[in-house]
C-alpha cells in the first residue's frame, strides 16, 4: 500500500535523542523543525519516557465518561499559566479549533466567524473554513457558511466587520504556517475590545505559538485575555493533544472526542508542564530566542523559538544545503524558512545553528 501523497518526503528518520534525528543512513541532524513544532523538550526525553512507561502499565484510556487523576493533575498544570473555568481535550490543533468554534457558535448562538488574511486554524472542514490559503481550500468546497476573512494587522477593516452578529473572532498572534508573522499590538487590542463591545468572542488559537515565544500564550505579550484558546502542537511533546480552554460550560451530548483526555496523553502533557515549569523554560526562552544575520535574510520575524527567516530569493536554494550541513528547518511557501527548536536546548547548540545557518546561507548567497 502506498501513503497518500499530501507532503513531500524529505528523508526517513529513524530515531531521536534530545535536539537531534538521524536518518537511516546514520547521519544525524539538528531538528529545528521538531515534527512542526511539537518535540519542545527534545526527542526520547528521559523524564517523559519515564512517565510514558510507567502510565501505560497503569492505564492508557478511561472513556471519556469516567474521570482520572491523570486529568486533573494535567489541568493542575495548566492553572498555574492561565486561568479558565473549563477545558475540552482532544487529539490535534484541528481539533482544538473546531472545538473553539463549536463552543463559540454554542455559547453565542451567533453563526458568523471573522478570521484573518494569511491564517492557519487547521484540516478539517471547521478549521479549515477559518484557514485563508484557497490551496489548501478549493478542491473541498462546499466548506462551512458563516466565515469571513479580514485583513490581518488592519484595525480599520476590523471596526467595519466586527458585529452583533459576529460570534466569533478567530486569530493567531503569530502567523506559523504563513512564515512567523505577528500581530500588531494595537489591531490585537482593538479587536479584543470591539469582541468585548459587541458580545463576540475572542478565540487565540496558539497551536503553533503556545509555549514557544516567552510567555505560556504568545497573546499574553499584549496583555489582552482571550476568550477561548486552542492549543495542540507540543503540549505532550508528540503524543497526540488537542485543548480548548472557555470560561463556559457546554451542556452533556454537545460535543465529545473517543480519544481525547485520555490518562496516558494527559499524564505526559502534566509532565511536560512540570518540566516547563521545574526547569523555568519559557521565562528561558526570552534569554536564549534565535538570532540570525545575514545579507541574504530580508527579515527575521517572529518571538524566541518560533522564528521565520524571510529570504531574498527561493528557499530551495538553502534547504538542501542545510541539511548537507545537518540541519532540518522547515519552510512557509517559497522564500521563508522557519525555525522551530526544541525550547529546552543549551545556549550553545542554539549559538551552533545559528553559526551554521549563517554560514550556509551566506555561502549560497556567494
Ligand atoms: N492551528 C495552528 C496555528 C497551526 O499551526 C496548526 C498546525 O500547524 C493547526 C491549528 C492544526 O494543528 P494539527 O495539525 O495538529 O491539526
Amino acid at each position: 500500500m502506498k501513503e497518500v501523497s499530501v507532503y513531500n518526503k524529505r528523508m526517513k528518520l529513524v530515531k531521536g535523542e534530545g535536539a537531534y534525528v538521524w536518518d537511516e543512513e546514520g547521519n544525524r541532524y539538528f531538528d529545528a523543525l521538531t515534527g512542526i513544532g511539537v518535540a519542545i523538550l527534545g526527542h526520547n526525553n528521559k523524564k517523559l519516557v519515564e512517565q510514558m512507561k510507567d502510565q501505560s502499565k497503569k492505564l492508557v484510556v478511561a472513556g471519556p465518561m469516567f474521570a482520572h487523576n491523570e486529568k486533573e493533575e494535567f489541568f493542575d498544570q495548566i492553572e498555574h499559566y492561565v486561568d479558565y473555568d473549563y477545558a475540552f481535550m482532544s487529539n490535534s490543533g484541528t481539533e482544538a479549533v473546531e472545538a473553539a468554534i463549536k463552543f463559540a457558535r454554542h455559547e453565542t448562538g451567533r453563526e458568523k466567524i471573522i478570521s484573518m488574511t494569511n491564517a492557519f486554524h487547521g484540516r478539517t472542514l471547521g478549521s479549515l473554513s477559518a484557514t485563508w490559503k484557497k490551496e489548501y481550500k478549493d478542491d473541498f468546497k462546499p466548506l462551512l457558511d458563516g466565515f469571513e476573512h479580514i485583513p490581518f494587522n488592519n484595525t480599520e477593516v476590523a471596526k467595519e466587520e466586527i458585529d452583533e452578529e459576529t460570534g466569533a473572532v478567530i486569530m493567531e498572534p503569530i502567523q506559523g504556517q504563513a512564515g512567523m508573522i505577528p500581530a500588531e499590538p494595537d489591531f490585537v487590542q482593538t479587536v479584543k475590545d470591539l469582541c468585548e463591545d459587541h458580545g463576540a468572542l475572542l478565540i487565540d488559537d496558539e497551536v503553533q505559538s503556545g509555549m514557544r515565544t516567552g510567555k505560556f500564550l504568545a497573546i499574553q505579550h499584549y496583555g489582552v485575555e482571550p476568550d477561548i484558546v486552542a492549543m495542540g502542537k507540543g503540549l505532550a511533546n508528540g503524543v497526540p493533544i488537542g485543548l480548548t480552554l472557555c470560561d463556559f460550560d457546554i451542556p452533556k451530548g454537545k460535543h465529545g472526542s473517543t480519544f481525547g483526555g485520555n490518562p496516558f496523553a494527559s499524564k505526559v502533557a502534566a509532565a511536560v508542564l512540570k518540566v516547563i515549569k521545574k526547569e523555568k523554560l519559557i521565562e528561558k526562552i526570552t534569554e536564549i530566542s534565535i538570532n540570525l544575520e545575514s545579507e541574504q535574510i530580508i527579515k527575521l520575524r517572529g518571538k524566541g523559538m518560533m522564528k521565520g527567516a524571510i529570504m531574498g530569493d527561493t528557499v530551495d536554494n538553502y534547504m538542501p544545503k542545510l541539511q548537507e550541513a545537518g540541519i532540518i528547518a522547515g519552510v512557509s511557501g517559497n522564500r521563508i524558512i522557519r525555525f522551530l527548536p526544541p525550547i529546552n536546548v543549551t545556549e550553545k547548540k542554539i549559538s551552533w545553528l545559528e553559526r551554521t545557518v549563517e554560514e550556509v546561507i551566506d555561502d549560497v548567497g556567494d
